[in-house]
């Protein structure tokens, strides 16, 4: 260890273990979705890029904290940032430039495809995932942390570098297509850990004295084998002659055995998140070897936009003083996970308002524990009893609502057989083997975009703005039946995002106004607040469904969003059990279904997308979530008649630990995201004997590029091989709303041949 290191630097104190970087005026997209465009340079996207983190540092410096991050700023993702820093960029990118390839592996190209994009834990956000091979040599290949680190002393800002730690990196990565079998990632951890060794010893010699490596994968349950990996690489790591400090960070739950193992290593440091799991703080009083430690203790949930009860979390501190060496307070996680600032926001409510703490606000609370336990509590007594009435404050209450969930049987949650259902819908559709269709949306064009922008600001009014989205929905109506899909969609013109749009039309639910936070690279979303009891006010989708099937004769779709994605991406009060929430959002959609169902519409499809992203990432906590988001869904779907086809879609390929829950779902057709993972879902569906129909999505809408129709055939083979044609859908692998036409009607057009060759081979 450096020991010039001041003794000011020995402790963490006060802290957040990441920060948004998106700009609290969503600066990075902009200045990115330029320089993609080639409108601006890349001088000018640096530049955007170096102001963000400048504002950051000062403010995060400003604030209070003890410890201010670094390195948490990315152009796209950590985990890309990582592959490129350590050289684990794939072959098929090599010849380009470090920012071309950069942007390659993120986006695709043309001729390129791009990496496999995941959900990050169980949040919204997702990453990249590296491809490793046996073939791959880790070499620290570019220079961020470090210049980062730079770019904040100039400033006079000390910074904590922050990055994956190498058993987090290795267990998200994976093999490369072509790796021998049996190989794993997590074999190159030697190599690997050469590379980290490398970096640290490089940061020591700028001076750096703490570094945090975030290992949130361990708070899954891990193998033995991967326990001995980690005590392995950080027994390693912190042998260094000459290295930062190492404040080892896992969160999203508890770190289980994962705790001692860490503990018993050299590590001058951890950081536990104390919001996810109830049981972590039983786990680290309890864990005599942290008794020479330093713990951070993450006790402001980064998670969620609700205050803090302060008094708690200073008491929970408190309690941990005498079980280790040293206490740090911070956030559970990254506050990449909430907005910005709620004092940007001028339409909330009060008492709403007065509940919430966006990141600054949270920023602000950890400085108030970190000061009630070094200075007393006497000296933030008004922060705290602010925070005591603020988490006192109630939301609203709906007695109907309570009266119709306490009626609830099971017969509500219901259908008769698949068997019954698939040939009650086969009379009624009338659909060929291997029907195509598509996810939903259509591109978002600038008419679009303006005529919704016209609502809101009063430019058009109701009429104005209803014959516009009729325009819209009858283009892309008659697009559809151009192209020669089987089952067509209104194309959701009218939807800024499907969560959003549900969730301005219920009651319960508040918007904010730069609530963004980061989806992937360039996208963001605003997720909603679910503050209070839910409830329909009157219908939602019903007028724009309805004039969409009076404009064919072919099926057109219904498209409603699912109660656990409407929770999973929103901000979900956390004063009662999100089962209870759940069902009551299903009550709203169950609703909706009949109206649709009564105004003709044959097909209609409830999105799941976040189904997986909320599956607690342990097991012992798995099999409860899945119980209630599924009994969810059915609650949404299980009033209609057995001539009505449900579809749902599901937004990820690696659906292992969920597979017997979409199962459980029992919806007519479901479609998944498969194009980006070759296809695998399909193997796996037919391992379980999946027996209802499945839509594997052949066409990547991650990305710009146009896949041609002998690509589409190849992947529908695989799945006809895999699985009977009758039970097959052939989709894109999500909606297309943020494509372009020129990119999207190619490839539609190629796909609905790629179908009609496969229904003539089968
Ligand atoms: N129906 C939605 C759409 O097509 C589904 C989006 C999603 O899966 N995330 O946009
Ligand atoms: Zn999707």
């Amino acid at each position: 260890m450096s020991q010039h290191s001041h003794a000011l630097n020995e402790s963490i104190g006060s802290t957040v273990l990441g920060y948004p970087r998106i700009g609290p005026r969503r600066e990075l997209k902009k200045a990115l979705e330029s320089y993609w465009a080639g409108r601006i340079d890349s001088d000018e996207l640096q530049a955007t890029a170096a102001e963000l983190r400048r504002t950051t540092w000062e403010k995060l410096a400003a604030s209070g904290l003890d410890s201010v991050p670094g390195n948490t700023f990315s152009f796209y993702d950590q985990m890309l940032d990582t592959a490129q820093l350590f050289g684990a960029v794939p072959r098929r990118y090599r010849h380009l430039s470090t920012t071309d390839a950069y942007f390659a592996m993120a986006r695709g190209r043309d001729d390129l495809a791009p990496l496999e994009l995941t959900k990050w834990f169980d949040t919204n956000y997702h990453y990249l995932v590296p491809e490793l091979s046996p073939e791959t040599r880790f070499a620290l290949t570019t220079d961020k942390p470090i210049a980062e680190y730079r770019e904040a002393s100039a400033l006079g800002i000390v910074t904590r570098p922050v990055l994956p730690g190498p058993l987090t990196f290795l267990l998200l990565a994976k093999a490369a297509p072509g790796s021998p079998s049996g190989f794993q990632p997590l074999d190159l951890l030697d190599g690997l850990i050469e590379s980290y060794a490398e970096l640290l010893s490089r940061l020591a010699d700028e001076g750096v004295a703490w570094v945090q490596l975030d290992e949130p994968a361990l708070v899954a349950d891990r193998t033995p084998a991967e326990l001995r990996a980690l005590e392995h690489a950080y027994t390693r790591l912190s042998a260094l002659p000459s290295r930062p400090r190492l404040l080892v960070a896992g969160y999203f739950g508890r770190l289980g055995d994962a705790l001692g193992v860490l503990a018993g290593t050299d590590v001058e440091a951890l950081a536990v998140d104390l919001v996810s799991d109830e049981r972590a703080l039983a786990e680290v009083s309890t864990e005599r070897k942290l008794r020479d430690k330093t713990v951070v203790a993450g006790l402001v949930d980064g998670r969620n936009v609700w205050r803090t009860d302060l008094r708690a979390a200073v008491s929970t501190a408190a309690g941990l003083l005498g079980s280790v060496r040293d206490l740090g307070v911070s956030t559970s996680c990254s506050l990449l996970h909430v907005p910005y600032d709620l004092d940007a926001e001028h339409d909330l409510e009060e008492p709403l308002r007065r509940r919430l703490a966006f990141a600054e606000q949270k920023v602000a609370e950890v400085v108030t524990i970190g000061r009630a336990l070094r200075e007393g509590p006497e000296a933030v007594a008004g922060q705290l009893s602010a925070a005591d009435e603020a988490t006192r404050v109630e939301g609203r209450r709906d007695d109907q609502v309570r009266a119709r969930l306490a009626a609830l049987r099971p017969e509500h949650r219901a259908r008769a057989s698949f068997e019954r259902r698939a040939d009650a819908q086969r009379r009624r559709l009338g659909l060929p083997e291997l029907a195509t269709t598509t996810i939903g949306s259509f591109p978002q064009t600038g008419e679009v975009r303006a005529a919704r922008a016209g609502l809101r600001t009063g430019r058009l009014d109701a009429a104005e703005y209803t014959t516009a989205m009729r325009t819209e929905i009858e283009r892309v109506v008659r697009l559809q039946e151009d192209i020669g899909l089987d089952v067509l969609v209104h194309g959701e013109p009218e939807r800024n995002d499907m969560v959003q749009y549900f969730a301005e039309q219920l009651d319960g639910y508040a918007a904010t106004e730069f609530g963004w936070v980061q989806s992937y690279g360039s996208r963001c979303v605003r997720p909603p607040i679910l503050h209070g009891d839910v409830s329909r006010p009157r219908p939602m989708t019903v007028d724009w469904s309805t004039y969409a099937q009076s404009l064919t004769d072919r099926p057109v779709k219904g498209m409603l969003t699912g109660p656990v994605t409407m929770l999973a991406w929103s901000f979900v009060r956390a004063d009662q059990p999100l089962a209870e929430t759940a069902d009551q959002v299903a009550l709203a959609l169950r609703d909706e279904v009949s109206d649709l169902e009564r105004a003709g519409l044959r097909i209609i499809q409830v999105d799941e997308p976040a189904l997986r992203e909320l599956l607690p990432p342990r097991r012992d906590r798995q099999q409860e979530y899945v119980e209630w988001g599924v009994a969810a869904f059915r609650l949404a779907t299980s009033g209609v008649a057995d001539a009505t086809q449900i579809h749902t879609h599901l937004c990820y390929s690696e659906f292992g630990d969920v597979i017997t829950a979409i199962d459980a779902l029992d919806a007519d057709v479901t479609s998944l995201e498969a194009a980006r993972s070759n296809m695998e879902v399909v193997q796996d569906l037919a391992g379980i004997g999946f027996g209802r129909a499945v839509g594997p999505g052949v066409y990547d809408i991650h990305s710009p590029r146009v896949p041609g129709s002998e690509e589409l055939r190849t992947s529908l083979a695989a799945a006809v091989a895999a699985l009977p044609a009758e039970r097959l859908w052939v989709n894109p692998d999500c909606g297309l709303k943020t494509r372009r036409y020129p990119e999207i009607e190619p490839a539609l057009r190629a796909l609905v041949d790629a179908a009609k060759a496969a229904r003539q081979d089968s």
